[in-house]
């Protein structure tokens, strides 16, 4: 498991800027790109891919952590991949329909359905020798925001939380780096 870039949020003053936390995750014959979302540079991007060795067209699997641009704009750099959401797969030009929940990508990386920012939010969840880590969108940050300010629901969000809280020891959430959860957690 590699962050590739951390994600954040930041107001400058030519405007906002966003990046997804994009990640790698790599298990036997099976590479893993999390939320191919939005980088200040793509090239860098890929620089970071190769000094660990992986190609772009090595990519087996993309996941989307939910349906937003900033978390899936370049899901195109890695061309072989399919590509994995809420509730189909894309192959190619073939849509396959599934739930995501519980669907395995490889023997230690599984999706679990973790709705609250988005309706179309899931989590993904590799057991590693650190433990389980979950790549998720249920937090920005370490801090939260608390309160998610998209979440159409916040009791849903608050139940996701709860559910990967149960099984993850460290969360690499959406918009930072990643973090051990503790009693400071928003939840
Ligand atoms: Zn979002
Ligand atoms: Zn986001």
């Amino acid at each position: 498991m590699d962050v590739l870039q951390p994600g954040y949020a930041r107001e400058e003053d030519d405007g906002e800027h966003v990046g997804s936390t994009v990640t790698l995750i790599r298990d036997g014959s099976v590479t893993i790109i999390v939320d191919p979302g939005m980088v200040a540079s793509r090239h860098r991007l890929l620089a970071a891919l190769t000094d660990l060795g992986v190609t772009p067209e090595s990519v087996t699997d993309v996941v989307f952590s939910h349906h937003h641009p900033d978390h899936t704009v370049n899901a195109a750099l890695f061309p072989a991949a399919r590509i994995h959401d809420h509730w189909a797969i894309y192959d190619g030009d073939l849509w396959i329909s599934r739930e995501a929940d519980g669907a395995e990508l490889s023997p230690s990386v599984r999706l679990i359905a973790t709705p609250g920012h988005t309706p179309e939010d899931i989590t993904t969840l590799a057991a590693t020798a650190e433990g389980v880590q979950a790549c998720t969108h249920a937090w920005w940050g370490a801090d939260g925001p608390a309160e998610d300010p998209f979440a159409p629901d916040p009791a849903v969000l608050t139940a996701s939380r709860s559910r990967i809280l149960a099984v993850a020891s460290v969360i690499i959430p959406g918009h930072g780096p990643a973090f051990v959860p503790d009693e400071t957690t928003p939840r």
